[in-house]
C-alpha cells in the first residue's frame, strides 16, 4: 500500500464534499462518490461508472478504499456461517450470520483480538491488538447481508455486538459504524434491530445514556456476586457491580430501554441457590430480562456447563419473581462460531 495515499473511508461527507471543491469541481461529486463508497459498498474506484474516467484516476492517485476481504468462509450444520475477515493490514477478525426461520442476524467483531481477560471467552487469548475502524466493521455487516441475500433470499434483519472485543472499549468507531449502518446512505437499518453487548463498563454506559443512542443494550453478567464475577471476569475489580449497577439505572433513567443480562451457569462456579438469589436481586434495579447461554467449551476443560436442574432452578425462581428468562441455545459450536469460541483457530 501506498503510504501517501490517505484511506477515503475515513472522510465524512462534508469532508469529501469539501475536497472536490478544493480540487475545483462540484460539492455533488462528492455525494456521488460518497454514495458509492458507503451504500454501493464499491471495492475499487473503476467501479464508480457515473464518476469521470479522469476523476476516478485522480481519487485513484490520492486514496485507498481499504476493503476487508472475506478470507475463509464456513458454513455450520444448522445453517450458521463464520467469516474470517482479513483486514487492510493482514490482522484478521471474525464475524458470524445466525439464520432462524424468521431473521437473519450477524454478530461482528469490534476489535481485533480483546483487552479483557474473561476466563471462559477463547477471545481472552488473544492480546487486544487494536481498535477495528467504523468502516472495518461496517463492512463485516456488509459481507453478511450479502452472504444473507445469497443463501436465504432475505436481507439481514439484526445485528449484535458479540463478536470478537469489547465494543464500549472502542466506543467511537462503533458508535460511527452504527451511525452508517443506520442512516439512509448507508443501510438504512433500524438501531431496534442493533444489540451492543459489553462486560459492563460503567462510565461508557453513562456515556451511552448521555449519547442518547437508539439501539439495545445487553450485558454479559454472568454473576450478581462480586467475587464471584472478579474471578472469572477479572476487570470486575475495577469496575464492581456496585458500579455497573448504578450506570445500569443512570442508562434507564436517561433512555427507559430495558437491558438484557446475558447470564452462563457453570458447574460448581454459580449454580447455588445463592447465586440465583444475587441475580434475583439484581434484576429488580432496573426493567430487564435474562438470557441464559448455553456455555460452549473452549479447549481446557476449566469450566463446564451446569446440570439441567440448576439452569431449571434459575429459571424457576426468576419467573416466580415475574423476570423474564429465555434459555439460548448456541449457534454453529461445530465451526466454532458460537458465542465465545471466536480466536482465528485457522
Ligand atoms: N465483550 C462483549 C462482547 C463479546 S462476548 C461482552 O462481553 O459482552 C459475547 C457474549 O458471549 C458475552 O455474553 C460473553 O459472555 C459470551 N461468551 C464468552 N465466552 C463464551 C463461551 N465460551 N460460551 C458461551 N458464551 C460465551
Amino acid at each position: 500500500m501506498d503510504v501517501k495515499k490517505k484511506d477515503i473511508r475515513a472522510l465524512t461527507k462534508e469532508q469529501l464534499r469539501d475536497f472536490f471543491i478544493k480540487e475545483g469541481d462540484e460539492a455533488f461529486r462528492g455525494n456521488q462518490v460518497y454514495e458509492w463508497l458507503w451504500s454501493k459498498s464499491a471495492y475499487s474506484f473503476e467501479d464508480m461508472t457515473n464518476i469521470s474516467k479522469e476523476t476516478r484516476q485522480m481519487l485513484e492517485d490520492n486514496f485507498v478504499i481499504n476493503h476487508i476481504k472475506v478470507d475463509t468462509m464456513q458454513r455450520s450444520s444448522d445453517g450458521t456461517v463464520k467469516n474470517a475477515v482479513r483486514l487492510h493490514d493482514g490482522l484478521i477478525v471474525e464475524s458470524v450470520l445466525i439464520p432462524t426461520p424468521t431473521r437473519t442476524t450477524a454478530c461482528v467483531s469490534s476489535q481485533v483480538g480483546c483487552s479483557l481477560d474473561c476466563s471462559f471467552c477463547a477471545t481472552s487469548r488473544l492480546k487486544r491488538m487494536r481498535n477495528l475502524n467504523p468502516d472495518e466493521i461496517y463492512d463485516q455487516v456488509v459481507a453478511i447481508d450479502n452472504e444473507s441475500r445469497l443463501y436465504f433470499n432475505r436481507p439481514l434483519s439484526n445485528i449484535v455486538f458479540m463478536g470478537m472485543g469489547e465494543p464500549l472499549m472502542n466506543y467511537n468507531n462503533v458508535i460511527k459504524a452504527i451511525d452508517k449502518i443506520t442512516s439512509p446512505e448507508g443501510l438504512g437499518m433500524s438501531p431496534k434491530r442493533i444489540v451492543v453487548s459489553t462486560s459492563g463498563v460503567p462510565k461508557m454506559i453513562k456515556k451511552m445514556a448521555d449519547d442518547e443512542v437508539k439501539f439495545n443494550l445487553a450485558v454479559s453478567l454472568h454473576s450478581a456476586i462480586d467475587e464471584v464475577r472478579t474471578s472469572i471476569m477479572p476487570f470486575n475489580e475495577t469496575f464492581p457491580l456496585k458500579d455497573l449497577q448504578e450506570a445500569l439505572e443512570y442508562w434507564y433513567e436517561k433512555t427507559k430501554k430495558a437491558i438484557t443480562y446475558e447470564y452462563i451457569v457453570w458447574k460448581g462456579i454459580n449454580d447455588s441457590l445463592k447465586d440465583i438469589e444475587a441475580l434475583v436481586k439484581f434484576c429488580k434495579y432496573v426493567p430487564c430480562k435474562v438470557n441464559i447461554i448455553e456455555y460452549n467449551p473452549i479447549d481446557d476443560g476449566a469450566f463446564q456447563q451446569a446440570s439441567n436442574q440448576a439452569i431449571e432452578d434459575y429459571i424457576r425462581v426468576l419467573e416466580r419473581n415475574n423476570i423474564v428468562v429465555n434459555v439460548r441455545r448456541s449457534r454453529g459450536k461445530d465451526i466454532d462460531a458460537a458465542c465465545g469460541q471466536l480466536a482465528n483457530k485457522s
